[in-house]
């Protein structure tokens, strides 16, 4: 009865974060993180369990023969969920199908060849080895796709591995004791019941964080950062320096202004398409030419910023010239260029500054030191105060 009673509030659970996976899956347009196939994997675990209800005791009927494939295709799909949450592009539904329709056949050669018995004993063996497999890939994905997500991947597989361990002596229990072991009231089943119950509890909304973790994560960098060339914006820019000064040991920053040449002429004559393959290449040239740590920022239009952090006005300089003398000599080309461009670019230079407060005032020196450098024929790096 306790059994019964928990395997249809698991049923419950299940259902309904069937329905939250799938609302959540058409809010995201697009990259639905797998949440559909989430959401199939508890539809499959739900109806399993019904039947599993509808069926009890153990039978070898049609329906536990159905019941047994929605079970073991169940964490599949999590497997292939999972696959899309990290952007491997995998093929869900036609893998999903092969594997029921392979493992019915399998059953319905074991069921008449060896029992109802030895058909139990192989799903057992087969979620044992499955859990036993994600476990291990779950281990794995902390140190490789999912590193922002360690602690999550720790638990995980924990909690897989619980479940392996007790499929592993649900079989040991078959083998030795027969099926009669499985009854419902069984102790074995009622704590195996529980332990399933407790994860269908945590687990979905374990889902659910994650993709919340991922979607917030997303919203901040979009937030930070230009789409275009995907350097930091001017919010960006300042998070990023208030980290910086926040840290004791950090010493003085420069700020350089660069802004491209006559960039209007390259958007009249070749058109804003290669006007905005011209900023991207100097956004690459500015993250090749800064140092480690440096921050680059595109302030807007064809104005750039580069913030050398912990350095002197020769640091600064040598810095500035280094990267005006890459964007001369770099080429540009792509789609909608017959033959490579060249341009070129003008920067001025701050004086130090040591504080975000600061970093307006430095902006101005170095926007008075690139109007210099612009009348003085450009192409030319301009420290704020004239040598
Ligand atoms: P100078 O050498 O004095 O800097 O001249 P300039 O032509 O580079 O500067 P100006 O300020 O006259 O022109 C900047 C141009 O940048 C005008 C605007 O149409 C273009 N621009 C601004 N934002 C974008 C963008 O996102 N993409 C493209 N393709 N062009 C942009
Ligand atoms: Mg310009
Ligand atoms: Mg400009």
């Amino acid at each position: 009865m306790v059994t019964t009673v928990i395997l249809g509030m698991l049923c419950v659970h299940l259902l309904c974060f069937c329905v939250m996976f799938l609302l959540i899956s058409t809010r995201l347009n697009g990259k639905k993180m797998g949440m559909e196939v989430f959401a199939a994997g508890n539809l499959l675990l739900g109806l399993a369990y019904i039947m599993q209800l509808l069926d009890a005791p153990a039978s070898g009927g049609v329906m536990s023969i159905v019941d047994h494939t929605l079970t073991i295709c169940a964490p599949a799909a999590y497997v292939l969920g999972a696959m899309r949450f990290f952007d491997r592009p995998v093929p869900v539904w036609g893998s999903l199908l092969g594997l029921a329709v392979s493992y019915t056949a399998v059953q319905v050669l074991v069921q008449s060849m060896l029992g109802t018995e030895a058909r139990h004993a192989l799903l057992a063996g087969a979620c044992t080895l499955l859990f036993m497999a994600m476990t291990v890939a779950v281990l794995y994905a902390r140190r490789t796709l999912a590193k922002d997500l360690r602690v999550e991947m720790v638990v995980f597989a924990i909690l897989i591995g619980g479940i392996c361990a007790l499929n592993a002596a649900k079989l040991v229990i078959i083998l030795s004791g027969g099926l009669e072991a499985l009854d419902m009231n069984s102790s074995f089943q009622q704590i195996f019941y529980i332990y399933m119950s407790f994860l269908g509890t945590v687990l979905p909304p374990c889902a659910v964080w994650l993709v919340l973790r991922r979607l917030t994560d997303e919203l901040r960098t979009m937030a930070a950062h230009d789409p275009l060339t995907r350097l930091l914006n001017r919010r960006g820019l300042l998070d990023q320096l208030d980290a910086h000064f926040c840290s004791r040991t950090a010493g003085a920053a420069h700020l350089l202004i660069v802004d491209i040449d006559h960039f209007k002429r390259i958007n009249d004559t070749y058109g804003h398409k290669v006007g905005d393959l011209v900023l991207c290449h100097i956004a690459k040239v500015l993250n090749t030419t800064a140092r480690q740590g440096d921050l680059t920022c595109r302030l807007g239009g064809e104005e750039f910023v580069v913030i050398a952090l912990d350095t002197d006005k020769i640091g600064a300089m040598q810095l500035a010239e280094r990267t005006r003398a890459a964007i001369e000599s770099s080429e540009v080309s792509g789609a909608g260029l017959d033959r490579p461009i060249r341009c070129t670019a003008t920067i001025g230079v701050s004086d130090a500054f040591s504080s975000v407060q600061a970093l307006d005032e430095s902006m101005q020196q170095a926007d008075a030191a690139l109007y210099r450098g612009k009348g003085s024929g450009r192409n030319r790096v301009e420290w704020v105060h004239a040598q």
